[in-house]
């Protein structure tokens, strides 16, 4: 029999998918996107590029909070654990101090996701991945016959 998929297995499916999917969101008809902290184009999949956090920690609220999250390469994300200096300003120019503020105090709360709220992220992230594959197909096939 095959064995049921615990919470910290879903939540990790729902992760890579939500990950891909906020590179994805970024990404140019090229398929690369900019690192939102230095500036780098990279390839959205597979070649370092990451999905960030604009509040530390990976708290569970804030694990899955699309507005804070944005596409980091692996220097900014890890070398400079975050390069929170450049990435916190930039999302309160974007959404305001107040908005900023208010995601760091939910984030702090406890927060608990059962296996059906992995499961209803895995689908809903599956959804607009796909939607974002469309979107670049889309894209592609336009900018090809632009030549
Ligand atoms: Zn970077």
């Amino acid at each position: 029999m095959p064995r049921k998929p615990t919470n910290k297995s879903l939540k990790a499916k729902a992760w890579r998918l939500f990950s891909e999917y906020i590179r994805l969101k970024y990404a140019d008809s090229q398929g690369n996107c900019r690192c939102y902290t230095c500036g780098v184009e990279l390839p959205a999949i597979g070649h370092g590029m990451q999905c960030g956090h604009g509040i530390g920690g990976r708290g569970n609220y804030v694990l899955f909070l699309e507005e804070i999250c944005r596409p980091q390469c692996y220097g900014c994300n890890v070398g400079r654990s975050g390069n929170y200096e450049v990435f916190i300003p930039k999302l309160i120019s974007e959404y305001g101090q107040d908005q900023y503020e208010e995601w760091v105090r939910e984030s702090r709360k406890p927060l608990k996701r059962t296996k059906g709220d992995y499961l209803d992220l895995i689908a809903y992230y599956e959804m607009r991945l796909e939607g974002e594959r469309e979107r670049l197909q889309r894209e592609t096939e336009e900018s090809d016959t632009s030549l």
